[in-house]
C-alpha cells in the first residue's frame, strides 16, 4: 500500500464525500431474507437496443430471484455518458413489462417531477441508476485514498497513448502499471504541486493501487464453469473517470453489487477476464464477491459462411428484441426457446408433464450454456406455433385484436363489430386438440393468414386459370346448412357431370373465394363465411 492522502487533499479532489463505509454499510443492510433467496440484477447500459442476449440475461436474473424467493432489480448503468441514448431506459422497462419480467426494484418515471427518473416505491437499495449514485462512489473512493489503496492519476490521454504504443512496440502488455504508473507513488507534497499546476478545475482520474502479481495465480470461481485460475491483475485500473467524476464499471458495479446486496451476479461472458480484476477488488474491500456467472452469446449460423458467430446488432434482425415485438412474436413463445437455452430439458420435461410451463420450471445454474449458443428462427417458430395451437380461442382472438390495433393502422375499421367473425376464422381447425392447425406463427402472420376472409382485403386471383362451368354449377346448388358430407357429396356430382377432378373442384372454389390455392379446410372456410359472401366471391369470379 502507498501512503494515503489527507482528508483536505481528498475534499479537494472529490468534495466532501457524503457518507463513509460504515454509514453506507447501515443505510444498505443485508436483506432479511430466507435462506438460499437470490438477489439478482439486470444491469443494462441505456443503448437504444435491447438485444436478444439482453432479454436472454433479464430471463435468467428474473427466475432465478423468482424461484429462490428472492428479489429481482433493475440497475440502470449510465455512467459512459457519450453512449447514453434519448428513450433508452424507457425502452428497457418497456421490454421487462412486455414479457413480464418487470424486476422488484427499478427505477420509475415520476409524472409529478415531470418524468423525472425516481426509484420504485419501496425499492430501498436505490438510487437503481447509476449517475444518480455518485455520492455513494465518492464516499467509498475516498476511503480508499485515505488508506493508500487508490491515488490521484493526472496521465493525459495523448500520455496513455504514448505509453501504449511504446509497450506495444516492446511487445509488453498494455496498461498503466508499475513502472508506467507514474503517479502511483506521488507523495500528498508531488500531488498537490501538479494540481496548482493544473489550476483548481482539473480533476484527476483516481486509480487502484495495484498489488496485484501476474506471476501469481488468483482462482476465481464462476457459477456454471467452476473455478479458474488467472494471472493476478497488477493493472492500476481507473475506479472514478477524470472528465466527467462517474465511476468505471469495474468500480461501480463493486459498490453497487455490495450495497445493493447482490448475491448473483449473471453477466455476459465478455466480462469473464475482468474477474480477476473483480475479486482483487472485493478482497480489497474485505467484502464477499456475489456468485458469478458469465452467460455465453447467442449465435446463428451464418446463412453465407455455414459457420456459428454471434448474432450481430447490425446486420441480424433476430437480435433486436424490438423487431420480436413488432413483428407479434407471443412473448411468452420467444421467452419459452430462450428457457429451453438456458435449461435444455425444458422441452422434454413439458412434454412428459402438463403442469410444466415456462413461469414454474427453474433456470439451474450449473446447466447454463457455457460456449456460444445457437438462437435458431426455425425452432423458435416450432415455439411459437406450438404456443399458440395450445392457446384458447377466446384469448388468440384477443391477443390478434390487441397486436392489431397497436401495429396495423387499417385494423380499427376491419375489426370493429367483426370481432365474432374473427374468432370464427381462428376457430377453423382448432375443434380436434390432437390435430390443432399449427401455421399460426405471429400475431402479424396470423392476421396476413386469414386476410382474405375482410371483404376488404380479399384479393381477386386473376392469375388462376377458372373452370367457370364448375364454380357456376357449385354455386346454383350450393346450400350453407349443408352438412359437410352433403356439400362434398355435391362436389363429387360437379366434378362427374364435368369430368374433373374432385381436387379440381375444391381448387377453383378455393382459388375464388379466398384468392390462394393454399388454405385450412375449405368446408370450414366457408362456413365461416357465410352463404351471401361465397355466391358474392365466385360470382364475381364468373363475371
Ligand atoms: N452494463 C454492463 C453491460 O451491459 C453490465 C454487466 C453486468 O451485468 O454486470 O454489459
Amino acid at each position: 500500500m502507498r501512503q494515503g492522502i489527507s482528508e483536505e487533499l481528498i475534499e479537494r479532489i472529490l468534495g466532501k464525500p457524503e457518507w463513509t463505509i460504515a454509514g453506507l454499510e447501515e443505510k444498505f443492510p443485508v436483506r432479511n431474507l430466507p435462506e438460499g433467496a437470490m438477489v439478482t440484477r439486470f444491469a443494462p447500459s441505456p443503448t437504444g437496443f435491447m438485444h436478444i442476449g439482453g432479454l436472454y440475461q433479464m430471463l435468467i436474473n428474473y427466475k432465478m430471484a423468482k424461484q429462490s424467493g428472492g428479489v429481482f432489480m433493475l440497475r440502470i448503468e449510465d455512467t459512459d455518458t457519450k453512449r447514453e441514448v434519448g428513450g433508452a431506459i424507457e425502452l428497457i422497462l418497456d421490454t421487462a413489462y412486455k414479457f413480464g419480467l418487470m424486476p422488484d426494484e427499478r427505477p420509475v418515471f415520476d409524472q409529478k417531477q415531470d418524468m423525472k427518473i425516481v426509484d420504485l416505491p419501496g425499492s430501498k437499495y436505490g438510487p437503481y441508476l447509476q449517475s444518480q449514485r455518485k455520492d455513494i462512489y465518492h464516499s467509498v473512493v475516498a476511503e480508499l485514498l485515505a488508506g493508500g489503496a487508490a491515488y490521484p492519476c493526472f496521465l493525459t490521454q495523448a500520455e496513455m497513448e504514448e505509453i501504449r504504443d511504446k509497450q506495444k512496440s516492446s511487445g509488453l502488455p498494455t496498461g498503466i502499471y508499475g513502472e508506467w504508473a507514474k503517479y502511483r507513488d506521488f507523495t500528498e507534497e508531488q500531488i498537490l504541486e501538479k494540481m496548482k499546476d493544473l489550476g483548481d478545475d482539473f480533476k484527476p482520474s483516481i486509480r487502484l493501487y495495484s498489488t496485484g502479481n501476474p506471476d501469481q495465480k488468483i482462482f476465481c470461481k464462476d457459477g456454471a464453469r467452476g473455478s479458474i485460475g488467472f494471472p493476478e491483475n497488477n493493472e492500476d485500473v481507473v475506479l472514478i473517470k477524470s472528465g466527467d467524476d462517474l465511476p468505471t464499471y469495474h468500480f461501480a458495479h463493486l459498490c453497487d453489487d455490495h450495497f445493493m446486496r447482490t448475491t448473483h451476479v449473471v453477466r455476459g461472458e465478455e466480462w469473464l477476464s475482468s474477474l480477476p480484476l473483480h475479486f482483487q477488488l472485493f478482497k480489497m474491500m474485505g467484502w464477499t464477491p456475489p456468485v458469478y456467472v458469465h452467460t455465453s452469446t447467442l449465435d446463428k449460423i451464418d446463412s453465407e459462411t455455414g459457420k456459428q458467430r454471434k448474432l450481430s446488432k447490425r446486420h441480424d434482425t433476430e437480435a433486436s428484441v424490438s423487431n420480436f415485438l413488432e413483428d407479434g412474436w407471443p412473448t411468452d413463445a420467444v421467452l419459452e426457446y430462450l428457457l429451453n437455452i438456458v435449461s435444455s430439458g425444458y422441452e422434454e420435461d413439458k412434454a412428459k408433464d402438463k403442469s410444466v410451463n415456462l413461469w414454474n420450471y427453474p433456470v439451474k445454474i450449473k446447466k447454463i450454456p457455457m460456449s456460444g449458443a445457437l438462437f435458431d428462427m426455425q425452432k423458435l417458430e416450432w415455439w411459437a406455433k406450438e404456443y399458440i395451437g395450445k392457446m384458447n380461442i377466446d384469448d388468440l382472438t384477443a391477443y390478434v385484436i390487441v397486436w392489431g390495433n397497436r401495429y396495423n393502422l387499417e385494423w380499427e375499421k376491419i375489426i370493429k363489430g367483426k370481432e365474432d367473425y374473427l374468432k370464427a376464422m381462428l376457430s377453423i381447425e382448432r375443434d380436434n386438440p390432437k390435430r390443432i392447425r399449427k401455421d399460426f406463427i405471429t400475431w402479424k402472420q396470423t392476421l396476413s393468414e386469414i386476410e382474405y376472409f375482410w371483404d376488404d382485403l380479399y384479393i381477386l386471383n386473376k392469375e388462376f386459370e377458372y373452370n367457370k362451368n364448375v364454380l357456376d354449377a357449385f354455386v346454383r346448388g350450393f346450400d350453407i346448412n349443408d352438412s359437410k358430407d352433403t356439400w362434398w357429396n355435391k362436389i363429387i356430382e360437379i366434378a362427374n357431370l364435368q369430368d374433373v377432378k374432385n381436387g379440381d373442384v375444391a381448387m377453383n372454389l378455393r382459388a375464388a373465394i379466398t384468392g390462394r390455392t393454399n388454405t385450412p379446410d375449405l368446408y370450414s372456410v366457408m362456413q365461416v363465411m357465410g352463404q351471401a359472401r361465397v355466391v358474392k366471391r365466385i360470382q364475381q369470379v364468373i363475371g
